[in-house]
C-alpha cells in the first residue's frame, strides 16, 4: 500500500491515479495526478527523480503525454505506483504533493476533434418516441452502426465553467413561423467522454482489438442541449447550434488501466450481429475487446439527486465507437474527445436527460426544496458524479462535472 496516510477505500486511492492539469496561484498550468486529497506535481517530481520523459508533464495540457502512446502510458503508471508505494521514494516525492483544495483545475486536454455518439438504446428509443411519435423509435441503421456527429471542439470547457443560455431559432408547435430568442428547453446529457492518444496516419483504420492502444482514459461529460433549437434545426443533417454552445467535462482523466476491473460484457448484439469490422475478440477477462463499463452515475439538480444512469446498459462499446470513427481512414489526433451519448437505463430514475425525465415537459420533476422543474432555469446547477469498481474491492471515483446556468446575453 501507499506510504501516504490514506484510507484503503478512498475513491482517489492508489488504484485510481487520474491525470489532470492544475495550477497554483502565480504558477503555470501543468500535469498532475490526484492521490487522496492531494495533487502530485508530476513534471517537477519526475524531473527530480531523474525520469526521462518528465517534460511532457510540464505542459499545460495532456496532449504531449497522449502523443507518447500506450507503452509510455503503461510505464508511466508503473513508475507512479512505485513512487507512491515504495517508502524509499517518499523523500523524493513528498515535497511535490499539494493540497487538492489549494489548486485550480483546468481543461485537461487541448481538444483536437470532438465527436458525440448515441450509444444508449434506451435513450435513442425515448428520444425517438418524443421527437418522432409516428415512426419506429429506433432508426433502421441504429443497431448496425454507432450513430454519431462531429461536434465543436472549441466550446468544450472544464467543470465549474458557467453555461450561458443559448439563443437561437425555434418553432413553437402553435406557430406557423420560427421565432428567435433564448432557449426555453435547455437540457443536460449525462455522458462518458473518451480521451484519445497515439495519433494515426490518414487512411489507417483502427480495429476494435487495437482500440485500447488509443483509448487513454475517460471523463464525465455533460452535453448541454437546447431541445427547442435542436428540434427545429436537426433535419436532415443532425445536431448543430442546439449543442455547440457548451460541452462540460470533468477535470480528472481516469485511465483505461484504472478501469480494467470495471469491464463487463456488452448487453448483447445478436439481432442483428454487427458487421465483422465492428466485432471484437475474446479476452481472458470474459468482457472481450468490445467491452462495456460498470460505471454508475448520479445526476444532481440543485442539490437533489434526480437520476442514476448505469453506463453498463450501453449498446455499443467505446472500442466499437473508435473503430467505426476511423473505418473510413479518418485520423485520430492526440487530444481527440468522443462522447458516448446520453446514458439512460430502462427505469425512469435512470434517465440521463431532463427531456426524458420530464417526458418532454409533460411530467415535472420535484426537487427536495419543493420546486418543480421540466427544463433548466437560470441559476440552476447540475452536478454529474460517477464511480466504478476498482481492483481488490476498491472504488474508483471519476470526480465531478459541474455547471451553472447563466441568463442569455
Ligand atoms: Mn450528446
Amino acid at each position: 500500500m501507499t506510504w501516504l496516510d490514506l484510507p484503503a477505500d478512498h475513491p482517489f486511492g492508489i488504484t485510481n491515479l487520474p491525470y489532470g492539469v492544475f495550477s497554483t496561484p502565480g504558477s503555470e498550468p501543468r500535469v498532475g495526478t490526484r492521490i487522496g486529497d492531494h495533487v502530485l506535481d508530476l513534471g517537477a517530481c519526475a524531473e527530480k527523480a531523474g525520469m526521462e520523459s518528465y517534460a511532457v508533464w510540464q505542459q499545460p495540457s495532456l496532449n504531449a503525454f497522449l502523443g507518447l502512446g500506450r507503452p509510455a502510458w503503461t510505464s508511466a503508471r508503473e513508475w507512479l505506483v512505485e513512487a507512491l508505494t515504495n517508502p524509499a521514494m517518499r523523500d523524493c516525492v513528498e515535497p511535490y504533493l499539494l493540497a487538492a483544495a489549494d489548486v485550480t483545475m483546468h481543461l485537461p486536454i487541448e481538444v483536437a476533434d470532438y465527436v458525440d455518439f448515441y450509444a444508449s438504446e434506451q435513450h435513442a428509443t425515448n428520444v425517438g418516441r418524443i421527437f418522432r411519435p409516428d415512426s419506429e423509435p429506433l432508426t433502421p441503421n441504429w443497431k448496425h452502426l454507432p450513430i454519431g456527429y462531429h461536434g465543436r471542439a472549441g466550446t468544450v470547457v472544464v467543470s465549474g465553467t458557467d453555461v450561458v443560455r443559448p439563443s437561437g431559432q425555434r418553432k413553437p408547435p402553435t406557430e406557423s413561423e420560427p421565432v428567435f430568442g433564448p432557449s426555453v428547453r435547455l437540457d443536460i446529457e449525462a455522458e462518458l467522454g473518451f480521451i484519445v492518444g497515439g495519433a494515426t496516419q490518414l487512411g489507417s483504420p483502427v480495429s476494435v482489438a487495437a482500440a485500447d492502444d488509443h483509448l487513454f482514459g475517460v471523463v464525465l461529460l455533460n452535453d448541454w442541449s437546447a431541445r427547442d433549437i435542436q428540434a427545429w434545426e436537426y433535419v436532415p443533417l443532425g445536431p448543430f447550434l442546439g449543442k455547440s454552445f457548451t460541452t462540460t467535462i470533468s477535470p480528472w482523466v481516469v485511465t483505461t488501466e484504472a478501469l480494467r476491473s470495471a469491464r463487463v460484457p456488452l448487453p448483447g448484439q445478436t439481432n442483428p450481429t454487427p458487421l465483422p469490422y465492428l466485432q471484437g475478440e475474446a479476452t481472458d477477462d470474459g468482457a472481450g475487446t468490445a467491452y462495456g463499463l460498470d460505471i454508475t452515475y448520479e445526476v444532481e439538480w440543485n442539490g437533489t439527486v434526480v437520476s442514476r444512469p448505469p453506463y453498463s446498459s450501453l449498446y455499443w462499446s467505446p472500442a466499437q465507437m473508435l473503430a467505426h470513427m476511423t473505418v473510413n481512414g479518418a485520423t485520430l489526433r492526440n487530444g481527440d474527445l468522443f462522447g458516448s451519448g446520453t446514458i439512460s437505463g430502462a427505469e425512469k430514475e435512470q434517465r440521463g436527460s431532463f427531456l426524458e425525465l420530464s417526458w418532454s415537459g409533460q411530467e415535472p420533476v420535484t426537487l427536495d426544496d419543493g420546486s418543480e422543474r421540466t427544463f433548466l432555469e437560470d441559476g440552476d446547477t447540475v452536478v454529474l458524479r460517477a464511480t466504478a469498481p476498482g481492483p481488490d474491492g476498491t472504488t474508483i471515483s471519476l470526480g465531478e462535472c459541474v455547471g451553472t446556468i447563466r441568463p442569455a446575453r
